[in-house]
């Protein structure tokens, strides 16, 4: 397998979209903050007029605001000091609460190629490039054929701002940063999606067959756990890992949280299908 094919089994990447295309260096600050009641009150108790007025007079005009699942209120303001405002907020129309950060939409993630940085060390390239909002630097690694993981040009950028920027300066280097889109999250213990085998409290089903027992030594005929099609449910062809790859990118693109992602998805692919 050629190593441009190992890529794109590894990393799907998109050009950024223009949200990203905007962002400028300075705009470090917490864009999306998560307001919750505290000492068992309850924010779902206030209207939402309330809440408007009541943030409208205290804090000013913001760009989004939605309930959670939970009851907390997510805050999305593009103001630097809307958002200190916002972060310094204990009681909000006579509810007590707290203002944190959201804890994954504030910041995001990049894919840069630089074959010059092959003799830096990730913890280095983190560090030089903390200037420009880099929080962390992970190397994409690819195993040969003598099943060596070796280092390729490729990395994976964490920035501690909610968009991505368009470009950054490695040194002397001009360099394009992409948008990263993770794959999906498989659990191996139930084989769906969404979670790590680690919080998994389903029953163990076999990736092979789909039946409820553990995979290994698993010689069943191949029947996919979530689609029921003749291949195992780590299958790449499986619709079912088609969709979550979907689910990913929107994600990233819109950074969205993976629920909303989800629901978009399965609405796009519903709708598609009706077609
Ligand atoms: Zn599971
Ligand atoms: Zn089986
Ligand atoms: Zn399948």
């Amino acid at each position: 397998m050629c190593r441009s094919t190992i890529y794109q089994n590894l990393l799907l990447v998109v050009r950024p979209t223009c949200e990203f295309q905007r962002v400028a260096q300075s705009d470090h600050f917490q864009k999306f903050i998560v307001i919750q009641a505290q000492d068992g009150h309850d924010l779902s108790k206030l209207s939402p007029f309330v809440i408007d007025k009541f943030l409208k007079a205290n804090i000013g005009t913001l760009d989004d605001l939605k309930r959670l699942r939970g009851g907390q209120l997510l805050i999305k303001t593009s103001s630097h000091s809307y958002s200190s405002k916002l972060l310094g907020l204990t009681d909000l129309a006579g509810v007590p609460v707290k203002a944190t950060p959201h804890r994954t939409l504030n910041s995001s993630k990049g894919v840069i190629r630089c074959s010059e940085l092959k003799h830096a060390s990730e913890d280095e390239i983190a560090s030089e490039l903390a200037h420009q909002g880099v929080v962390d630097c992970f190397n994409i690694k690819v195993k040969g054929q003598d099943g060596v993981r070796r280092n390729t040009n490729t990395y994976i950028l964490t920035f501690n701002t909610a968009a991505l920027p368009k470009h950054i300066k490695i040194g002397y280097i001009h360099t394009k940063v992409e948008m990263y889109i993770p794959n999906p999250l498989r659990c191996f213990q139930c084989q769906k999606y969404g979670h790590s085998k680690n919080v998994c409290r389903n029953t163990a089903v076999c990736a092979r067959c789909g039946e409820q027992h553990p995979t290994e030594g698993c010689t069943n005929r191949e029947k996919c756990a979530n689609c029921s099609g003749a291949h195992p449910a780590y299958h790449k062809d499986c619709p079912k890992w088609i969709l979550e790859k979907e689910v990913q990118q929107v994600k990233a693109k819109n950074g969205v949280s993976f629920v909303e992602a989800r629901r978009k998805e399965i609405t796009v692919w519903y709708s598609s299908s009706l077609c």
